[in-house]
């Protein structure tokens, strides 16, 4: 078999790096180990342009791999200090699409969840496992009717 040239191998590295950072890959796999199945940058809501990393479309569950720098991490966020101005205009633009993002998947019945890139992504695959399987076992068809009186 012939090696790949260079030229495609960092090609696709480099589109790889762009879109899976190592906690988001560490994660997905542990998410594996829980037994869960998912989808991998998607839209939660069809309607909402907004992809989500990670997304459990019968949970309802929306997860996102925050960068630390990017999305102004309250640990680690650094401000440059060349074009200072122009990087926090855009770090707290990332930051309010955040909170935008989070409260209109709320409206809609998601929930999402928040991953810095800083966080043991073991852990935060326990605790997305624990949020998905609390939310499929408590779906609103598996509970019984309201009763309509009143
Ligand atoms: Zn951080």
């Amino acid at each position: 078999m012939p090696l790949p040239s260079n030229k495609a191998t960092s090609a696709r590295m480099s589109a790889q790096r762009v879109r899976d950072t190592r906690c988001e890959v560490v994660l997905r796999r542990a998410l594996h180990r829980h037994g869960l199945r998912f989808f991998v940058h998607r839209r939660p809501i069809p309607e909402l342009r907004r992809i989500a990393d990670i997304v459990f479309p019968k949970a309802r569950v929306a997860v996102f791999v925050n960068g630390c720098f990017w999305h102004g991490c309250p640990q680690h966020a650094t401000w440059p200090k060349a074009n200072a101005e122009w990087w926090r205009t855009k770090i707290e633009r990332n930051r309010t699409r955040d909170l935008d993002t989070d409260a209109r998947l709320a409206e809609g019945g998601w929930q999402p969840i928040r991953v810095w890139e800083h966080e043991d992504p073991e852990a935060a695959a326990s605790l997305v496992a624990e949020i998905v399987r609390g939310r499929n076992s408590s779906r609103p068809e598996s509970s019984p009717p309201r009763p309509t009186t009143g």
